[in-house]
């Protein structure tokens, strides 16, 4: 045998992503049914019943390739934002736009800015073209968006927003963000990450999509059907931006990127506002009980416009994570965020809420 094949240098710098156990395997091992998972904000309610109908129908249909514009989803979307289907790309989830971003935007070398702690999809990214993510910490858990227009140079060409921001819930509200994008330089490209922006009720949150329909050319919004919409399993996502970028970024998509399943269920989603209605205050109440419930335990919390909570819970997270798995409930740790005494937990149904608030009392006994 010869030498193996050599990667690209760049990939080197990538830390492979390491998935957590499937939840049936985490029961069979553990010897517990009721294993819920408050670890990946997925919408404890599910999908809308017509968008489960919806999949009855089209998969008579997987024997066809998918419509790679799909044009009824762009209709559909282009209606209910108030912009037009040209405005419009459709991902294999937003993570795969992410990708397309950087592939249409990024020569080797080249950097983006990014929130820290934010979602790691922008770094990773990055890397994988060769690019360098500058990382801004926040202040108080929300973007120093000041510092982040002082970190852009000649050689940044994306900059991420994540709002709200994953993994702190915390916003940019409608004036710093007005401010920021007149300090940003024209040759940036500005990522508007809203996987999450359906569960905000704060008043200053801004309208980004408005800069879109006004015409500017440097914003990208994105949004999700993986949260509030229940379907992180079908992977579909959208970007919302000036045609201009929307056409850039075709260059790089695959033609058939999005199924069909995936295109019809989101039609239908989009259609179903009672359920995301429904969704919505579900999280509203859940996000009150948790608050009680962690002032009662004296445990500090940064306020939320999602569907999770980052929570000091003042132990190492990996070994909560541990004893809380045994008992029945999946969160994600903060030891990945830079947070090693903070866990981020998903806002469930009433039941799991309570199923983990139990489990987190016994464990930080224990602990
Ligand atoms: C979940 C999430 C996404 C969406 O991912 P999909 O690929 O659409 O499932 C994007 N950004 C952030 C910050 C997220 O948390």
């Amino acid at each position: 045998m010869g030498n193996a094949p050599t990667c690209r240098e760049a990939i080197l710098a990538i830390k492979p992503y390491i998935p957590g156990k499937p939840i049936e395997e985490v029961q069979r091992e553990l010897g517990i049914k009721d294993v819920i998972k408050l670890a990946s904000n997925e919408n404890p309610l599910g999908p809308s019943p017509d968008a489960v109908q919806a999949l009855r129908d089209a998969s008579e249909k997987v024997y066809l390739y998918p419509d790679g514009n799909c044009y009824y989803l762009k209709e559909s979307l282009a209606e209910k934002l108030k912009v037009s289907p040209e405005n419009l790309i459709i991902g294999n989830g937003t993570d795969e736009i992410l990708k397309l971003l950087a592939e249409t935007y990024l020569d080797s070398g080249d950097e983006i800015v990014m929130a820290d702690p934010s979602f790691s999809e922008y770094e990773f990214a990055a890397k994988v073209m060769g690019g360098r993510a500058i990382k801004v910490p926040c202040r108080n858990f929300r973007h120093d968006l000041s510092a982040m227009a002082a970190a852009v140079t000649t050689k940044t060409k994306l900059v991420f927003i994540c709002n709200p921001n994953n993994p702190t819930g915390t916003i940019v509200g409608k004036a710093a963000l007005e401010g920021f994008l007149k300090e940003v330089p024209p040759h940036v490209l500005v990522v508007m990450d809203e996987a999450y922006a359906e569960y905000v009720t704060a008043e200053h949150y801004p309208d980004s999509l408005e800069f879109v329909r006004n015409g500017m050319n440097n914003v990208i919004v994105l949004r999700t059907f993986s949260k509030i919409y229940g379907l992180a399993g079908l992977r579909v996502g959208y970007g919302v931006a000036a045609s201009q970028i929307v056409n850039d970024v075709n260059r790089v998509r695959e033609p058939f990127n999005v199924n069909l399943m995936a295109q019809a269920a989101a039609i239908a989603a989009l259609k179903d506002e009672a359920h995301v209605g429904k969704s919505l205050e579900m999280n509203n109440e859940g996000k009150k009980y948790l608050y009680n419930q962690f002032e009662a335990l004296n445990l500090k919390y940064v306020p939320t416009e999602a569907n999770f909570i980052f929570v000091n819970i003042e132990k190492d997270s990996r070994e909560v994570f541990k004893e809380l798995m045994k008992k029945g409930v999946i969160v994600r740790t903060g030891d990945i965020f830079g947070y090693k005494d903070f866990i981020r937990v998903t806002i469930g149904t009433q039941r799991q809420n309570e199923q983990f608030i139990w489990a987190l009392k016994e464990v930080l006994n224990e602990v």
